[in-house]
């Protein structure tokens, strides 16, 4: 930040203007390296952690073009690398395949990014604490103010309403677009007998509010069986604490990367 000043101050003493405003509209492959890095970074994170394991994909779209998404080949999410990441289009047909194996399930991802032009990245896990939430009749609510995202709303999918008896699997646009639409507005979904979806403005955020819906369905499931009336979070309460977690985010998430960076892929 203060080379960054320094070169700023030195060129208005010298009357140029800042570099800046010289450089082209299009995003430069720098900030797609960024991208890229999270993504790695995020996928090992959700491993390390047991929200994902052999299953479950982190994508982002890309910020240079918004009907692109960036994400890895089907491999485990602790094993993906940089060069593991493909670019996809919002139909879900890969930009440049070369034979490499998909994830069958990217349409969870290419029909958010369709209906959801705020959303920049999309974590897909079967989180084991949030299953029990997906076919039961208690709704996932905050219990704590690190997954306060969740008092605008977790809405639960169920693949049959529309579908009928199916294996499951988001495996076409048709069923990624009901989920999409089932979504709506909120920052995650549930999937009936299956797991769940969150996203963000961020891969940073998206893959936080993956992590803490897992945590605060763990808790939620303590404090219920602690028997009583549970005293959630408020909508309002909720909106305000959202509002610091996004932006004291990176803290964690500086400390979330060192840790995998030294821990052994699981
Ligand atoms: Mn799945």
């Amino acid at each position: 930040m203060i080379r960054f000043a320094l070169i700023i101050a030195f060129t208005v003493l010298c009357g140029l203007p800042p570099a800046r405003a010289q450089a082209p509209v299009q995003v430069p492959v720098s900030a797609n390296a960024a991208v890229i890095d999270d993504i790695v970074t995020g996928s090992r994170i959700l491993a390390d952690f047991g929200v994902v394991d052999g299953f479950g994909h982190v994508s982002a779209r890309n910020p240079a073009n918004p009907d692109r998404f960036l994400m890895a080949r089907s491999l485990a999410p602790a094993l993906v690398t940089a060069d593991d990441i493909m670019q996809f289009d919002l139909d879900g047909n890969a930009v440049d395949p070369r034979g490499r194996a998909l994830f069958l399930e990217r349409f969870i991802h290419s029909e958010i990014y369709k209906t959801r032009p705020d959303v920049m990245s999309v974590v897909h896990t079967h989180s084991p604490g949030v299953i029990p939430f997906t076919v039961s009749q208690v709704a996932l609510r905050p219990v704590f103010h690190n997954a306060a995202f969740l008092a605008a709303g977790a809405p639960v999918w169920d693949i049959r309403k529309d579908f009928g008896e199916t294996d499951m699997l988001v495996r076409n646009a048709t069923i990624g677009k009901s989920l999409a639409l089932t979504l709506g507005d909120k920052s995650a979904v549930l999937m009936r007998g299956h797991g769940d979806v969150t996203v963000g403005p961020s891969v940073r955020v998206a893959v936080f509010r993956a992590y803490y819906t897992d945590i605060n369905a763990r808790l939620q499931s303590q404090a219920l069986a602690l028997g009583g009336e549970v005293n959630y979070l408020t909508t309002a309460e909720g909106a305000k604490a959202d509002t610091v977690n996004l932006a004291v985010l990176d803290r964690i998430w500086n400390l979330w990367k060192v840790r995998v960076a030294t821990a052994p892929a699981k």
